[in-house]
């Protein structure tokens, strides 16, 4: 009779210890799914920004010279035209 009980808590302990096992492989797979998923999102992301950049133009205000959005200044006169892509509110 003893003998059974004990083999019974084997059973039990060796069960929720494959359990436990399972459920810690599965969170890790499951999260490096994420993370790879959240990668390929940031990667894509990237791309998309770059195109976008690429297709917008910019027209220098100052000597109208047309160029992409992924230089920060007018490759003409030098002018910094990120004041005319995001112009500050006054607030007084
Ligand atoms: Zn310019």
């Amino acid at each position: 009779m003893a003998t059974s009980i004990a083999a019974e808590i084997i059973l039990i302990f060796s069960t929720m210890f494959i359990a436990v096992t399972i459920a810690a492989l599965w969170f890790t797979f499951s999260a490096s799914k994420l993370k790879h998923k959240k990668e390929l999102e940031e990667k894509k992301m990237n791309i998309i920004d770059k195109h976008f950049n690429e297709l917008l133009r910019i027209e220098c205000p100052y000597c109208r010279t047309i160029y992409t959005a992924n230089r920060s200044e007018c490759p003409n006169c030098k002018a910094n035209t990120k004041k005319i892509l995001f112009p500050e509110i006054p607030t007084n």
